[in-house]
């Protein structure tokens, strides 16, 4: 890319999360292979970020490739209204059998936070059929669920900025965030604002929406799972729905298939996305049970109000196909488990840095937390110097690498972000 590329990347686009008239650096990335991304200038940086949770199997993986070109020969869309696929249909049977058993009614969309506001609408129809309207959803401080309005209307509510769009964006109940980590102890008290919350207003609660066991946007937090087993408890007495947000956490990165599985629980309502496709196409899913959808189907409406142009899209489902095929064959398991081995030799002792807070580590998660805020573009160039991708944001330096990477691979990240804790030039004030 030109000097004149570049210039206009500043000028006229938008990145995630970035100002328009102070943009941060952007780095041209050329190509991606294995756990490497290629620089234009021919570096090669080790990727510890796995493109936000998506790239589970590296980057142009040959399987995930050859599916993707397979379906283009035969068709890449075709609308979902009154049409159905081979892909669609092969991709929906995967994910009925590889979930909990009760969800079993699938509905395919375009992203993660679409999927959260197909659970949300969900949720909303089952109890405006059942002839009870409710409107409201409980959740914790510290989610994140997306960036749509719906989706945003249960993120916490300071990292959201909901004073921002006040009187816009509905008023949901916020628990105080799970206190009782994972590995912990169980500690009773920790429900103890939660469940008063929800006895308060339990007959205006349509769901309860929660990432099960890992906070991941809003603070890259992990909980005891023992929350996820007495929310099913309260939900189930109260009949109020319970929807996880599988959409960082699916398809293994915790260690378990799901984080649901760490309490072998499962909610009414499931959403997927992010490594749905291995990191190669925009996908998501929202997965509910027979007695959710049986319910909005017999309901006023007749059917569940909601219908993406792209719904189903055949190119995204055969990759995903795929993508899950690879998980099937592989041994992810084994691999995760190995990934968290050397994150907690290798991230734990920089716990006794000077600027370090708190490290923790759960499956192919490992998240330093700092205590002052890191200064993203000093870290972010040090990083690239290093031959490392690594995007840290607020206080949390964290890598989720790709489940291939390579113990050196692996062992290069934790060097970087080991020498970048130990450097208070990388600290705001
Ligand atoms: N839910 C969770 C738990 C997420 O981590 C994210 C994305 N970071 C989303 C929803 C939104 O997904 P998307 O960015 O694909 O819209």
């Amino acid at each position: 890319m030109s000097p004149a590329d570049l210039a206009f990347d500043q000028r006229h686009i938008w990145h995630p999360y970035t100002s328009m008239s102070q943009p941060l650096p952007v780095y041209p990335v050329v190509a991606a292979a294995g756990c490497e991304l290629q620089l234009e200038d021919g570096r090669l940086l080790v990727d510890g970020m796995s493109s936000w949770w998506a790239t589970i199997h590296g980057y142009n993986h040959p399987r995930l490739n050859q599916a993707m070109k397979a379906q283009i020969d035969s068709m890449s869309h075709v609308m979902f209204g009154g049409i159905t696929h081979p892909p669609a249909v092969e991709l929906c049977r995967k994910l009925v059998a590889m979930t909990p058993a009760p969800l079993d009614c699938v509905f395919l969309a375009d992203s993660g936070s679409v999927a959260v506001e197909v659970a949300m609408k969900m949720a909303l129809q089952y109890w405006h059929a059942k002839g009870q309207p409710r409107q409201r959803f409980l959740t914790f401080r510290n989610g994140y669920h997306g960036d749509t309005f719906g989706a945003m209307s249960v993120c916490d509510p300071d990292n959201s900025m909901h004073s921002l769009w006040q009187g816009y964006l509905p008023e949901h109940l916020f628990a105080p965030a799970p206190q009782c980590r994972f590995g912990d102890e169980w500690n009773e008290m920790d429900m103890v604002p939660f469940a008063r919350l929800m006895a308060a207003h339990r007959e205006e609660i349509a769901a309860i929406i929660l990432e099960p066991v890992v906070q991941g946007a809003g603070g890259m937090r992990f909980y005891h799972p023992e929350w996820l087993r007495r929310i099913r408890r309260m939900c189930d007495r109260e009949g109020i729905l319970l929807i996880a947000d599988e959409i960082a956490t699916g398809f293994g990165r915790t260690g378990k298939l799901f984080a649901c599985d760490h309490a072998d629980i499962s909610p009414d309502i499931m959403c997927l996305g992010k490594a749905l496709t291995g990191g190669t196409m925009t996908l998501s899913a929202t997965l509910a049970t027979r007695h959710v959808a049986e319910t909005i189907s017999n309901g006023e409406a007749g059917c569940f109000m909601h219908g993406p142009t792209f719904m189903g899209n055949p190119l995204a489902c055969a990759v995903a196909c795929e993508s899950l095929a690879l998980l099937e064959d592989g041994d992810w398991q084994q691999q995760v488990q190995a990934i968290e081995h050397q994150l907690q030799e290798g991230l734990l002792p920089l716990a006794a840095s000077e600027h370090v807070a708190d490290v923790r580590v759960l499956g192919a998660i490992g998240v330093v937390e700092t205590h002052r805020p890191v200064d993203m573009a000093a870290l972010q160039r040090f990083f690239v110097e290093q031959g490392v991708w690594i995007r840290p944001f607020g206080r949390l330096i964290y890598l989720m690498p790709p489940y291939v990477i390579s113990p050196a691979q692996l062992d290069k990240l934790m060097t970087a972000v080991a020498r970048a804790v130990a450097n208070p030039a990388f600290f705001k004030p």
